[in-house]
């Protein structure tokens, strides 16, 4: 064999920190706010939801953060994750660019949440939860979060958005699996949602009345705590392994990235590949172009507002600093279920205000294009929500092409798509549309 194209790390390399950008960014984070007052929320006010410790995270101004032996211990399951080069996609492209993809579809649950999933769990046992209540859409997290609390002896209830629940049956098959109680969201669980079934019976959900039924259950409920997947500080902070993992494997390419791509939902998995990356662009000077790739359907970052949102429809959570939609913005059922919220994580935001990444929309056709073209060639069937990274790469491939010119590109492969093959299926049927 002529060409390594697979780089991994031994497990003693698993990262002993997170990265925190919060120490590093040039401005300081604005604060959540109280609804009520418009002041800095309290930490108590937290602590009605979170555990302490987590809080803390989420405040924390430290650069680095231990990970806990324990924790080290579940990543090994899975991590350190393989950074491939993509090299027969690079050929089916004619370009001139090394495409590189660190793919965090190699986790059980198939995905990058359980970077996060796992310590939060893991805290919540430490400080005294017996339960934790939490909201899915397509189920990627409500199945991360039931791994978790199996693996640390926890319940998990989960309030799945009730479309993803009768149209994606497989995830809640997993989530039971791993031992969890799932909810069709809205519910009869919660006094928000019997109220909007009382409204509308044949109410879809949305991730935001999700969000809303899992705070009511945990504040309804005694040892109970609220676990997110996605835009807090603290999540940001989890998924930095991927990117501090990505820095030692492209030093064993023997390459720099110029570009560093990952799709944006909530916003985790692209702070995760590309928060240490920026690390070295704030105090290293490094070039690097960061790109965080969204659903032309739901659009916070190129077409939302920066200014204080509410999390949630139901108006419970903290006021935080995000581009956002509305919280009242019902997104179009496309196919990257992860891709549907209306906000954006405060961190992802500060950073493109201060113009230290990019942001680019992509259509659904084009989309599922770029993730056949991909599993064609590489052979991994990307989740249609990394396929949004990887249309996006393609694009910068093509551009290479007709500049002549090399580029190395790295994006983050956030999960697999084996459990979204009738959302290929429509496509290679022709049957999806752009919204
Ligand atoms: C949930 C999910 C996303 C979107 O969430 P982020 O917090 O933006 O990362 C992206 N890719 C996959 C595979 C997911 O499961």
């Amino acid at each position: 064999m002529s060409q390594n194209i697979r780089f991994t790390l031994p497990q003693a390399d698993i990262p002993k920190q997170w990265y925190n950008l919060l120490a590093d960014f040039p401005e300081p984070l604005p604060p959540p706010l109280h609804p009520g007052t418009r002041q800095p929320v309290p930490p108590e006010m937290l602590t009605q939801i979170f555990p302490e410790n987590l809080v803390r995270q989420e405040m924390c101004p430290d650069q680095y953060v231990e990970i806990p032996e324990p924790v080290r211990e579940v990543y090994s399951l899975w991590r350190p994750t393989p950074l491939l080069r993509a090299v027969r996609l690079e050929r089916a492209l004619n370009t001139p660019a090394h495409i590189y993809y660190k793919y965090e579809g190699a986790s059980p649950a198939g995905s990058h949440k359980v970077n996060t999933s796992v310590p939060q769990a893991y805290f919540n046992k430490a400080a005294g939860t017996k339960r934790l209540a939490t909201e899915t859409g397509a189920g990627q997290w409500g199945s991360s979060l039931a791994l978790a609390c199996q693996l640390f002896g926890m319940e998990c209830n989960v309030y799945m958005v009730k479309v993803s629940y009768q149209q994606k049956p497989y995830r809640r098959m997993l989530m039971h699996t791993w031992g969890a109680t799932v909810h069709a969201s809205p519910s009869d669980q919660t006094n928000f949602g019997r109220k909007l079934l009382a409204e509308d019976p044949n109410c879809p959900g949305s991730l935001g009345i999700a969000i809303s039924e899992a705070v009511e259950d945990t504040v309804t409920h005694p040892n109970t705590k609220y676990s997110l997947g996605s835009v807090l500080n603290h999540v940001c902070l989890h998924q930095t392994v991927i990117g501090q993992e990505a820095i030692r494997q492209m030093e064993m390419a023997g390459e720099e990235p110029d570009s560093i791509y990952a799709c944006a939902g909530g916003g985790s998995n692209f702070a995760g590949i590309a928060f240490p990356f920026l690390q070295l662009k704030i105090k290293k000077k490094k070039n690097y172009r960061i790109v965080a790739v969204e659903p032309s359907a739901c659009p916070s970052l190129t077409q939302g507002e920066l200014r204080y949102d509410f999390g949630d429809t139901a108006e419970t959570t903290p006021l935080v600093m995000m581009y956002t939609l509305g919280h009242k913005f019902m997104p179009p059922s496309i196919h990257a279920g992860g891709l549907r919220y209306h906000g954006m994580s405060p961190m992802v935001s500060h950073a493109l205000k201060l113009g230290l990444i990019e942001a680019q929309a992509i259509h659904q056709t084009r989309v599922f294009e770029a993730g056949t073209l991909f599993a064609r060639t590489e052979g991994i069937v990307p989740a249609p929500e990394s396929a949004h990274a990887i249309a996006a790469v393609i694009t910068e491939a093509e551009q290479a092409r007709e500049a002549g010119k090399k580029r190395v590109i790295l994006f983050n492969l956030s999960g697999h798509g084996l459990l979204d093959l009738s959302a290929y299926e429509t496509y290679l049927q022709g049957k999806i549309q752009d919204v």
